[in-house]
């Protein structure tokens, strides 16, 4: 039997930023992850999972010691973010100028973000990390939780931190609920090779059946995202790569330039999750074990290295004052910090999409020319675009 002070069950971006994060201060820590992340070789083609990774999560992963190794396999920089709904003529241009700040943000692939910080983990000697780690149970108990593997290894934990995603088996452990529903759109995922070299700008466009989005990748290679309803994404996911090509050719803007190749693609169905509570006595919950949003935005991880800055906090002002740090006194600070941003943000997508997919006359007439003010709209526009960075909202 290991007695560990943190054990935290997933080592996915978020876990394994958080066990970085809490090392180095007299904790013990084990992270077990069940699938390696495939290693990283330059030639590889662009994978399909990417993430707008943004200036305030770049310092987090620089702060451990990631970021460098991120950038130094693939990481694309995008200066520009242009969103508009049916024509460019009523859209919204974001600067990284405009934000004051050098970047808006990068998109990285999520794998890499992941063989980044795992690396991070391995090279801690207070970090424990099992891989492929198969866990048999997970026992609940108040700051004595106890997870058993398939090869009888038991681990107990003061404190047992769910990192393991959207379905937690550490959530369904611990009883805590959640609220959750199906948006009625999926989106399609498409990883391809340009015509043009690559690019500085992500696009977004918004239809009444769903956004459409261009993400640049490193090289000639971008990540296009189609939200549309589920049976929409069904056929399209079906047509050849001739096919598909052609259908993003009519459908996204001319102005992405042509697509030479589509490399791979992918489907998912969107949920948005929230759980009822972030911690109970010696749990706590993390990520997208605590909360999934609409990836619209690309807030996602975002909101989840910023839970993993607060748990951090948290975790570590109350050891370092010689208190118990899996009580839940303490982790209900972290619950107050976070659950509610994390609640405004998912509702604020929401409304977004929901805004658009109407079709209104008079409501898509005070959109376009909601965004023609937002575009004109300096001090009120700046601290909108710093918010979405995760930097302090200054207009
Ligand atoms: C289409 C799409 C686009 C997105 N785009 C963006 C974006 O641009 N920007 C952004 O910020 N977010 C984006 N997101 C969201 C983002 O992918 C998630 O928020 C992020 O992956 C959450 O990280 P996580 O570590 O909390 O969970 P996960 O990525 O789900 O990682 C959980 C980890 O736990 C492990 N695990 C699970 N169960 C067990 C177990 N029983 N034992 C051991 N290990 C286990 C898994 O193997 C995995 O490694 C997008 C999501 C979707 C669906």
């Amino acid at each position: 039997m290991e007695h560990v002070d943190v054990l935290i069950v997933g080592g996915g971006m978020v876990g394994t930023a958080l066990a970085c994060s809490l090392s180095g201060k007299g904790l013990s820590i084990a992270v077990l992850e069940q699938t390696a992340p495939p290693a990283f070789a330059p030639e590889q083609e662009p994978d399909l999972r990417v993430s707008a990774i943004s200036p305030a999560s770049a310092r987090l992963l620089d702060g451990i010691g990631a970021w460098e190794r991120i950038r130094s396999m693939r990481a694309a920089p995008y200066l520009r973010m242009q969103v508009w709904e049916d024509d460019e003529a009523h859209g919204t241009l974001f600067t990284a100028e405009e934000a004051g700040n050098d970047v808006l943000g990068h998109i990285v692939e999520n794998r890499i973000i992941q063989l980044a910080t795992t690396e991070c983990v391995r090279e801690r000697e207070d970090i424990r990390y099992l891989c492929p780690a198969r866990i048999a149970r997970i026992d609940y108990q108040p700051k004595a939780s106890r997870v058993t593997l398939e090869d009888g290894t038991v681990f107990v934990a003061r404190l047992l931190v769910a990192a393991d995603g959207a379905r937690s088996a550490v959530r369904d452990a611990a009883g805590i609920g959640i609220t959750s529903w199906d948006y009625p759109m999926h989106a399609l995922v498409a990883s391809c090779e340009t015509a043009y070299d690559q690019q500085d700008i992500t696009w977004q466009r918004f239809t009444a059946t769903g956004p459409q989005a261009f993400l640049p990748l490193t090289g000639a290679h971008a990540s296009l995202v189609w939200y549309n309803t589920p049976t929409e994404v069904k056929r399209l996911l079906a047509l050849s790569d001739e096919e598909l090509t052609a259908a993003f050719s009519a459908a996204f803007p001319q102005k992405l330039g042509g697509i030479r190749r589509l490399i791979s693609r992918g489907s998912f169905g969107l949920t948005r999750r929230h759980a009822a509570s972030y911690a109970k006595d010696g749990v706590v919950l993390a990520g997208d074990a605590a909360h999934t949003i609409h990836p619209l935005a690309g807030q996602g991880v975002n909101l989840g290295y910023q839970d993993v800055a607060a748990l951090a906090d948290t975790v570590l002002q109350a050891h370092a004052e010689g208190k118990d740090f899996a009580d839940i006194s303490v982790l209900r600070r972290y619950e107050r910090l976070r659950k509610p941003a994390n609640l405004a943000m998912q509702t604020g997508m929401d409304a977004f999409c929901y805004g658009f997919a109407n079709t209104l006359p008079p409501l898509r007439a005070a959109r376009k020319l909601g965004m023609k003010l937002a575009d004109k709209a300096g001090p009120f526009k700046r601290g909108v675009i710093r918010y979405a960075l995760g930097l302090p909202f200054r207009g």
